[in-house]
């Protein structure tokens, strides 16, 4: 039968404690509230970006409708300077003439028509601009808060960081002087059990698994040497009586 001091198994108690605060700090460090809100906004901040994108293509599409449509009344508004320079001109027959009086009215139309186009077209780009700067600024919103939830994850990090350092630290300093056969049954038992490898008994009950041993297990326990090492039958932890029991 497996023994070790009593005192070292009454430490093992503060080390298995030390374990689970460990456990728990690791846990809380996974599963940070901004960790889960931060995912969520990063969904929504890709879909905002793709749709700043698209907007910012239609307005370079619209821009170039602009341009096109600028070009347009541009060129025809050339052509009709120049048929009224050569009217005012007086120069060519009264036929030339009147086939260039009969020109500018068409271009006159076809300007007014242009015109109107452009005009158009102006409207839309104004209205995809402001589209797009909308949908911009929703998505610097939207990374910013980003940004501060990501500093703000960071910090709570690095505070859980230094508990584990601590706890840590502390660890070591009660585990060092333990039985290390002791030791290393609880880091088996511990590592096969979800984190528990010792446990107090509290009257008849093991507080690993807070299961009551029957009155044949509790008899042997309780009888067993106080040095001896027994465990739980239920969860198999090392079951640390009370030191004066
Ligand atoms: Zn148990």
């Amino acid at each position: 039968m497996a023994t070790a001091p009593v005192a070292d198994q009454q430490q093992l108690l503060k080390v298995q404690d030390a374990d689970l605060r460990l456990k728990q700090a690791r846990h809380r460090l996974e599963t940070l509230p901004q960790i889960a809100h931060i995912a969520e906004l990063a969904g929504r901040a890709k879909d905002l970006q793709e749709d700043a994108i698209a907007r910012g293509a239609e307005v370079s599409d619209l821009r170039r409708d602009v341009t096109k449509a600028e070009d347009d009344v541009q060129s025809v508004r050339s052509r009709a300077d120049r048929d009224t320079a050569r009217l005012e001109s007086g120069s060519g027959s009264a036929k030339d003439l009147q086939a260039l009086q009969a020109e500018l009215e068409v271009l006159k139309k076809r300007q007014g028509d242009l015109e109107d186009i452009e005009l158009e077209a102006m409207e839309r780009l104004e209205s995809a601009e402001k589209l797009h700067a909308e949908a911009s600024s929703q998505r610097d919103a939207i990374d910013s808060q980003i940004a501060e939830l990501e500093a703000e994850r960071d910090r709570a990090a690095a505070e859980i960081h230094e508990e584990i350092a601590d706890i840590e630290a502390e660890r070591v300093r009660l585990a060092e002087p333990l039985d290390s056969a002791l030791m290393s049954l609880y880091e088996r038992i511990r590592g096969n059990n979800g984190g528990v490898g010792a446990a107090a008994l509290r009257g008849p009950t093991c507080l690993g698994c807070n299961m009551t041993l029957n009155p044949g297990d509790l008899q042997a326990v309780n009888t067993a040497a106080p040095e001896q090492i027994v465990r739980c039958e239920d969860c198999g932890s090392i079951l640390v009586r009370k030191a004066d029991a």
